[in-house]
């Protein structure tokens, strides 16, 4: 099972990995967007980190205030979009102590839920979609062939990271990078950059 302390471990882990990756980030989305989404998700990240001193201690109510702090603080569309990922994520959690490996699962599949319902995007419009939904379903079959929650959120975290490459090869259909349409493909979807950086964030924590 999973602790408070894990949740925010989690969420110091990925700000680290945004921080040490902002301009990768940046640099990805100034070849198909507008060159903020490193900028967007550091200033997110930090100030979700920022918040975390002062937290509830439960992991439902943790999340649920992170996904908030990045809904008000990023005007980009992936603040909106990680943020709702991790309200729902509180939803499905609820008031728990402890977070067993079924509930895990099940909350990564709501917040994958809540970005779809949020944007509207589907498998290959390469969007973080691309990078969440693979990752969604490797790490419930790798629980449903009995591995272990370590082991299970690093094949996730791979299942992630391949999806990030994938959308090299995809148009884009949702977000700036689709006003380029065929000019998009050759480029890695920043978004999709940053989620398996969550997704391995988790893993880390976990391990
Ligand atoms: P903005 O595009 O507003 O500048 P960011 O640059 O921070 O916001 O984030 C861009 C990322 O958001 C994209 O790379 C993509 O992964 C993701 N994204 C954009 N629109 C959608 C959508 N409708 N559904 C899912 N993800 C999306
Ligand atoms: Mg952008
Ligand atoms: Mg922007």
């Amino acid at each position: 099972t999973l602790s408070t302390d894990t949740i925010a471990t989690w969420l110091r882990l990925f700000t680290s990995d945004v921080v040490a990756n902002v301009d990768e980030l940046t640099q990805l989305d100034a070849a198909i967007g507008d060159a903020d989404h490193g900028s967007n998700m550091e200033r997110g990240m930090t100030a979700v980190v920022d918040g975390l001193a002062d937290s509830p201690d439960l992991p439902g109510p943790l999340l649920k205030k992170a996904g908030m702090t990045l809904v008000s603080k990023v005007g980009g569309a992936s603040g909106p979009l990680y943020g709702t990922l991790l309200l729902r994520m509180a939803g499905a959690i609820g008031d728990s102590t402890e977070i067993d490996d079924a509930t895990l699962a099940a909350a990564l599949r709501a917040g994958l839920a809540g970005v779809v319902d949020r944007g509207h995007a589907q498998a290959g419009d390469k969007t973080m979609f691309d990078a969440l939904n693979p990752a969604c379903d490797a790490l419930d079959a790798a629980l449903a062939d009995g591995a272990a929650l370590p082991k299970a959120l690093q094949v996730a975290a791979d299942a992630a990271a391949a999806g990030r490459d994938s959308t090299v090869d995809m148009v884009a259909r949702k977000g700036r990078a689709s006003y380029l349409g065929e000019r998009s493909v050759g480029h890695q979807d920043p978004g999709a950059t940053s989620a398996a950086m969550l997704v391995d964030a988790l893993a880390e924590a976990v391990n």
